[in-house]
Order: C-alpha cells, then sequence, then structure tokens
C-alpha cells in the first residue's frame, strides 16, 4: 500500500454575512488559495476550507432591514462569495455555513463537552458588547463614549443571566503552549499582542444570548442561544465532515485535523488566539498548529469605509483588470502580515513593470528569436557549457522561494522570483543573442536560449500559486500541454526536465495596461 499523503489543512475565516463580500475578505482568501496551491504543487493532501458565519444579533438586523426571513438572507450572501470566489479562481474544498445542520448538532455536542467537563456556569452579565465585533467590551478596550475603535460605532449596554466559559481558568495553560510553541501565533508582533491580553488577565465571557433569536438553542437551556463565536469557531471543525459522515466531532476531525494554519484578519485574533484554543483545551481537543493574523488594507492611504466611500470593489477591480492581476498585485504589493495600501497607480505601476515588462517582455522575446531562427525547437547541448552563467542563482531560487513559502513570507517569495526575472533580462540583453545569431555563432545562442526556456519553466512553477491562469498560458506557450504532471515540484530546479523545447508562438501574456 503508497504512503498515505502527508495532510495540510488550511482555513480563511468564515466570513460574516451581514454584507456584501469586500475587497479584505477577498485578500485573505487570495493568500489561502495560494498557500493551498503551493502545498499541493508539493505533493500535500490539501484541504482548504472557507465559508460562512451566518448567526447572532447584527446578521438578524440585516435580513429584518431588508424585509428577509433570516436563512434567506443568509443563502443570498454566502451566493456571492461563492460568486466571488469562483471569479477569483479560488479553488476551495470545503465550503463550510455555519447554519447547516451538521454545523449545528457538531456545536451542540461540543457545548455538552464543555459543559460535562465542568467548564460551563450561569452568572449576571452586566456590561457592553460590540455588536460589529459581535464582542463583550470593557471600558478599557473602547474609545471615549464606548465607541469601538475597530468600528467607530458605539458599543450597547446590556444585563442578562447568561452561561459562561471560565476563560481565566486557562490562563496559565495558554501561556505554557505559546512558550513551548513560538511558532503558533504569526506573526510575532502578534504572537507579542497576544502575549500582553495574557498578561493583563483573561476574562470568562458568556457562551450564550437570551435576547438573540437567531442561533443555536442551547442544548441545556432553550431559552438561550448559542454566542456567536462559539458557534462560528466551530464550523472548521464541522465543515471538514463528508456528505456521508454521521455528524460527530471525532468523525469531522479524522482526516484533517489539527489544522496547520487558520488564516484571519488581525481584528479576529483574540478569537483564535486565545478563545478557541482554550475552548480546545477544555473539550480535551488538539489546537491548531498555528494562527496567522495578517493586516488591513486601505485605500489611497485612508482606512476604507462604506460611510466615506472610501472603497476597493473586488468585482470591478476583477471586471477591469483581470483575475491574476488583481491576485498578483495584493500579494506582491504587500508583506503578508503588515499593513497594506491599495491605489489605483500603484496598481497599474505593478502590472506593467512586473508582469508586462520584466516577465512578460523576456518570453516574448526569447520565444520569438527561438520561432524566427530555431524553426521553434531548441535542443539542450551538454557539451555546449553554460552561457547565462544563472544554472546556480536558479537553483538557489527555488531554495530561497521554498524557505519563504514555507513561512507564509509570501511577498517575499514572489521578490525572490523576480530578483530572477531580472537577473535574466540583464544577462539576455547583455549577451545580445540576437546578434550571437547575426555572427553566426549559433551555438552560444542556441544555450542562450535553452537556458533562457529552462529559467521560464522554473519561474512558471513558482508562480503558479500566485497566479495559476498565467503560469498555465506560459507554460503551453512554452510547449508543454500536460500541465498536472510538469508543474509539480519535483521538476523544480536546473534542467529537470526534457532536453529539447518545442514552443509554440508567443502572444503576450499581459499587455500592458494604459494609464486612465
Ligand atoms: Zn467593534
Amino acid at each position: 500500500m503508497a504512503a498515505r499523503k502527508k495532510t495540510f489543512y488550511i482555513t480563511s475565516p468564515l466570513y460574516y454575512v451581514n454584507d456584501l463580500p469586500h475587497i479584505g475578505s477577498a485578500y485573505t482568501t487570495i493568500a489561502c488559495d495560494c498557500i493551498a496551491r503551493y502545498k499541493r504543487l508539493q505533493g500535500y493532501d490539501v484541504c482548504f476550507l472557507t465559508g460562512t458565519d451566518e448567526h447572532g444579533q447584527k446578521i438578524f438586523k440585516s435580513a429584518k432591514e431588508k424585509n428577509l426571513p433570516p436563512k434567506d438572507h443568509c443563502d443570498y450572501i454566502a451566493g456571492k462569495f461563492q460568486e466571488l470566489w469562483r471569479l477569483l479562481n479560488i479553488k476551495y474544498d470545503k465550503f463550510s455555513r455555519t447554519t447547516s445542520a451538521n454545523h449545528g448538532k457538531i456545536v451542540q455536542e461540543f457545548f455538552k463537552l464543555v459543559h460535562s467537563n465542568g467548564d460551563i456556569y450561569e452568572a449576571d452579565y452586566e456590561g457592553l458588547y460590540c455588536e460589529a465585533c459581535e464582542d463583550f467590551k470593557s471600558e478599557k478596550d473602547l474609545l471615549e463614549g464606548n465607541i469601538c475603535p475597530i468600528h467607530k460605532t458605539k458599543a450597547q449596554e446590556y444585563k442578562e443571566k447568561n452561561y459562561f466559559f471560565p476563560l481565566s481558568k486557562f490562563e496559565e495553560r495558554l501561556l505554557k503552549h505559546l512558550d513551548q510553541n513560538p511558532g503558533f501565533i504569526q506573526p510575532s508582533y502578534r504572537r507579542n499582542e497576544v502575549l500582553g491580553w495574557i498578561k493583563e488577565g483573561l476574562k470568562d465571557f458568556p457562551v450564550s444570548r437570551r435576547s438573540v433569536p437567531w442561533g443555536i438553542s442551547l442544548p441545556i437551556d432553550s431559552t438561550q442561544t448559542i454566542y456567536v463565536w462559539f458557534d462560528a469557531l466551530l464550523g472548521y471543525v464541522s465543515g471538514l465532515l463528508g456528505d456521508s459522515d454521521i455528524p460527530s466531532i471525532e468523525n469531522a476531525l479524522k482526516n484533517y485535523w489539527p489544522c496547520s494554519v487558520h488564516i484571519i484578519g488581525k481584528d479576529i485574533l483574540r478569537f483564535h488566539a486565545v478563545y478557541w484554543p482554550c475552548m480546545l483545551m477544555s473539550a480535551g481537543l488538539p489546537l491548531p498548529e498555528k494562527v496567522f493574523g495578517h493586516g488591513f488594507l486601505t485605500k489611497d492611504g485612508e482606512k476604507m469605509g462604506k460611510t466615506t466611500g472610501n472603497i476597493v470593489d473586488p468585482y470591478e477591480l476583477i471586471n477591469e483588470f483581470g483575475t491574476d492581476a488583481v491576485r498578483f498585485y495584493f500579494l506582491k504589493e504587500i508583506a503578508f502580515g503588515k499593513d497594506g495600501d491599495y491605489s489605483r497607480q500603484s496598481f497599474i505601476n505593478r502590472i506593467n513593470s512586473d508582469l508586462a515588462n520584466n516577465l512578460g517582455n523576456l518570453l516574448n522575446r526569447t520565444l520569438n528569436l527561438v520561432n524566427k531562427n530555431f524553426n521553434g525547437e531548441i535542443k539542450y547541448e551538454s557539451s555546449a557549457g553554460e552561457t547565462l552563467n544563472l544554472a546556480e542563482k536558479t537553483n538557489l531560487t527555488i531554495k530561497n522561494y521554498e524557505k519563504a513559502m514555507d513561512n507564509l513570507e509570501l511577498k517575499d517569495a514572489l521578490d525572490i522570483v523576480w530578483e530572477l526575472v531580472d537577473s535574466t533580462n540583464r544577462v539576455f540583453n547583455n549577451l545580445e543573442p540576437w546578434k550571437l545569431i547575426k555572427n553566426n555563432e549559433i551555438s552560444k545562442a542556441r544555450s542562450c536560449l535553452y537556458e533562457t526556456l529552462e529559467i521560464l519553466r522554473n519561474i512558471c512553477l513558482t508562480i503558479c500559486p500566485f497566479i495559476p491562469e498565467t503560469a498555465n498560458k506560459i507554460m503551453l506557450q512554452l510547449g508543454y500541454d500536460r500541465l498536472d504532471e510538469e508543474l509539480s515540484w519535483e521538476k523544480a530546479g536546473w534542467t529537470k526536465t526534457k532536453a529539447t523545447y518545442k514552443v509554440k508562438e508567443g502572444k503576450p501574456v499581459f499587455p500592458r495596461l494604459e494609464q486612465i
């Protein structure tokens, strides 16, 4: 029997369906898709889960405003997310919805587990709640006048009898876990944030609400529903169930748990890095291996917001520039983890300089010379020796790219690849293969072109997780048609492939964008 492939389980957040998907959700999901594709390329058995978080007060209100039953509202918005992921070429394996019947069963089973382990108690809650965060706040979390610093809306006071989870009880265990697993929360500045929260002291939080009808009913008290975050985090578990599985936590976790990495925005770090691991500890389940919190996006240096009209519409962006341009821009422009800015000018500049000029021109010039002078066919001649002297650099690029990708340094990985693109362009220009041909130095011209094709093939391997359509197009122009076979990490490195390139006609894969 063949050895079982190593598994890799990656999740995007389950997006809140109070509104249509925005560019922030698109950015997170593109990054997840890129990592998932990279792991598949390396031969892992990957499960990439995304989905929607569909319960809570805010969604109940959004539906009411639109005069829709809450479930109809959720179905509509969940469909819009799926549509956007299709447009962005997001290849997810599971779409987890928290209104699914399976999810409800998993949440109730989990609650009973925590309850039977003695980690649920009844008490009065009196305090503040930000509906937009769906989170309990204390005054020190808020700005003057109880304004939420994230949402700029007023947190509401409420008083209820609720069931609580004793988060404070897990303080030391969580601290110890962070200590023993330095890579658990990433990047390191997010880890420091979490350490700060633990040092301030963790507060128990209600896991049920009396006044929120749109939620999963509490197994021990039907007058209450389960608090939306206690419910939503379990979407990473319930969404793993197969169609024929009996819905149980055990069945859900059997193939892909523990999660390799939860990718999230920094605004929901507390839920993933504090609440979630403590909930799992209480239930006696393994913790995820990593939580990675990326930064916020701004537009033209300003915070994006509907009220100010300062937004980037993902649909418009795809419509105007195409899927791969959008995927490439955000992953190349912004250091993954840090905050980043979008501007139309930087978008156009980025695509023109990196894709149309540097990569596109190299490909085009090479293919044109091969087609014009060698009938589209170039053979590898080991006796010719190296002409470009970039074999070692290509192999080093592959190695460094791999290291960056494994650390989730997506921008760094692309920077490493583009350094090779630039070097190749430079050496190619200096060698002037068109002149070599004219001067009848055919053997030298041939190896220059062969080596450039070989570098382009390696570049395809590195960019295919980022811009899969473009990588496929280039591979086809290089004369490969069995892409599944050729786009495999085993083929990465210098001359690990066929000894003859039979190329196709060169067509620009990225036309220059006009300044408008
Ligand atoms: Zn808030």
